[in-house]
């Protein structure tokens, strides 16, 4: 599927609105979810146009790739979610219910995040 350039997370990596940033580097940014799900809940985005998991999996360089998941490890570090604990989550397609088509790890902690999906879907 063709990237959409459009979407709301390239809008903030271009800065044409704004973010509540933790982090940036040469390959990813970081920020909080608008519509946070667990006490700390932020997303990381690669630099790069990737529409999802499977594009940035596929097409990505070694370099990107390492880049995006140091970035991942470094904001979790970085909120001090490590020792107690962390989970990440990256939504592709239709199933998964992605909704922003650029590809992204979410971050949730600061809580006992519960079992690792809610049960049935609604
Ligand atoms: P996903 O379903 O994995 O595609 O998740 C998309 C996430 O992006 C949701 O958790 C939204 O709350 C979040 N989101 C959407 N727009 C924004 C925004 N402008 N700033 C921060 N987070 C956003």
């Amino acid at each position: 599927m063709a990237y959409d350039s459009n979407n709301i997370f390239a809008k903030i990596l271009r800065g044409e609105i704004p973010c509540s940033k933790v982090h940036e580097d040469e390959y990813a940014l970081a920020f909080h979810d608008i519509n946070p799900q667990a006490p700390v809940h932020v997303l990381v985005i690669p630099k790069g146009a990737y529409g999802s998991m499977d594009d940035f999996s596929a097409n990505a360089s070694e370099a990107e790739i390492a880049g995006f998941f140091r970035a991942v490890g470094a904001v979790a570090r970085a909120l001090a979610l490590t020792a107690a604990g962390y989970r990440i989550l990256a939504n592709h397609g239709a199933n998964a219910r992605q909704e922003v088509p650029h590809f992204h790890v979410h971050i949730f902690g600061q809580a006992d995040l519960g079992p690792m999906l809610a049960g049935k879907p609604a």
